[in-house]
């Protein structure tokens, strides 16, 4: 168990927060606030407990330099919004400068101020020790909270931590509470639902999950380099064509290991990528050489209810079919409602998954929807994450 912000006294104390404020920007304009709103309860909490509160953030990719279309300014007006009092900021290319240094200095009991942009600074990618000790400087603790970069050892994600006793927010301590039960103990029957575009992306994934789940199921993209393994006519289907060697021994690897794969036995096939395009539902063996699979069929979807009818954990991480569009949305449909009426812990790790259960009002369904895809998936690897390594533990 990691330390989070309520085993520790922050009464009086100056925090340093790593929060992921990445937002998508428009014309200067947030136009989604999620990130901001998440990191709320943790920043209340800090407020309301006393203590001297310093977040930190990058967005974007300003590349190391001070280009001012990233700055965080228009964070810390929202911010201000959300919390209903000042957040301090001051703009400079340094992040830290005296100015800051000061500002920081004066912060009286349950104020809070936010830092520029750590990524308009170079050294911040390149987790160099002195900005580390610049920022872990500010403060007397620091908390992470941040899951979008914790497989990143940054200057402001890990290397602080070097200075300064770490403990997690609760953003963080939900994630590892949620990816590490299921990847390290998790109730079983314990089934895992890949999809997505690309088997190469997530083949550690897939290699590292076979070692803990009683069943995984394959959609998406990835199921017809399976397919192609199998020596199946695919037609003009997403195919990655180094890896379909790989598949085919995932496949044994699975049946020697006892572990139920299941991959698609039906889909639904389009003449183009097009939501109108004529389309056809056909069994795997059976798809035309000019069409190409978008998606999951029914035969397919009845086939994964009952594999998933029992389980107990469930992880999804990819879409099983082009969601995007349509007429080629139901089988991630059907999935997402499958685990939003489970019984079931269900974990959604992945940009693309978590946005479709959204697209579907079913998100709040779900027990948890991570907030980090590359971290999501390199947890599910079974890597360690620099960022989370370096929260002391209880
Ligand atoms: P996640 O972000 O959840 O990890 P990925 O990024 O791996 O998921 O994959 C999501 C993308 O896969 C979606 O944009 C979706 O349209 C695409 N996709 C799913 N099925 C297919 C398919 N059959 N053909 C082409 N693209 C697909
Ligand atoms: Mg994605």
């Amino acid at each position: 168990m990691k330390k989070t912000i309520k085993d520790i006294d922050v009464k009086g104390k100056r925090v340093v927060v790593r929060c992921d404020f990445n937002v998508p920007m428009q014309d200067g304009a947030i136009t989604d606030d999620n990130r901001i709103v998440a990191a709320l309860p943790t920043i209340k909490y800090l407020v309301e407990n006393g203590a001297k509160i310093v977040l930190m953030s990058h967005m974007g990719r300003p590349k190391g330099e001070p280009k001012m279309e990233f700055t965080l300014a228009p964070v810390a007006k929202r911010l201000e919004e959300l919390l209903g009092q000042p957040v301090k900021f001051i703009s400079c290319p340094e992040v830290v400068n005296d100015e800051v240094k000061e500002a920081v200095a004066t912060l009286a009991d349950g104020e809070v101020m936010l830092l520029e942009n750590v990524r308009f600074r170079k050294e911040e990618t390149d987790n160099d020790a002195g900005f580390a000790k610049e920022l872990a400087s500010l403060g007397e603790i620091f908390v992470q909270e941040a899951f979008g970069t914790a497989h990143r050892a940054h200057a402001s994600t890990a290397g602080i931590a070097d200075y300064l006793p770490a403990v997690s927010g609760f953003l963080i301590e939900k994630e590892v509470k949620f990816l590490g039960s299921a990847v390290e103990n998790p109730e079983r029957p314990f089934v895992a639902i890949m999809g997505g575009a690309k088997v190469g992306d997530k083949i550690p994934v897939i290699e590292n999950l076979l070692q803990k789940v009683d069943t995984l199921i394959i959609g998406g993209g990835m199921a017809y380099t399976f397919f192609k393994s199998m020596g199946l006519e695919i037609g003009k289907s997403i195919l990655d064509a180094d890896n379909i060697e790989l598949a085919g021994k995932l496949l044994e690897k699975a049946e020697a290991m006892g572990v139920k794969m299941l991959i698609p036995v039906d889909t639904v096939c389009a003449a183009d990528f097009d939501n109108d395009a004529e389309t056809l539902i056909c069994d795997r063996d059976a798809i035309p050489a000019d069409m190409e699979g978008l998606d999951i069929g029914p035969k397919t979807v009845e086939l994964y209810k009952e594999a998933l009818k029992d389980a107990k954990t469930i992880v999804w991480n990819g879409p099983m079919g082009v969601f995007e569009m349509p007429n080629f949305a139901k089988g991630t449909k059907a999935i997402a409602e499958i685990l939003a009426e489970s019984d079931a812990i269900t974990i959604i790790g992945g940009g693309d998954s978590a946005a479709a259960a959204e697209q579907f009002g079913l998100a709040d369904k779900m027990t948890h929807i991570s907030t980090g895809g590359g971290a999501s998936l390199e947890f599910l690897e079974g890597k360690v994450l620099p960022g989370i390594a370096v929260i002391e533990d209880k």
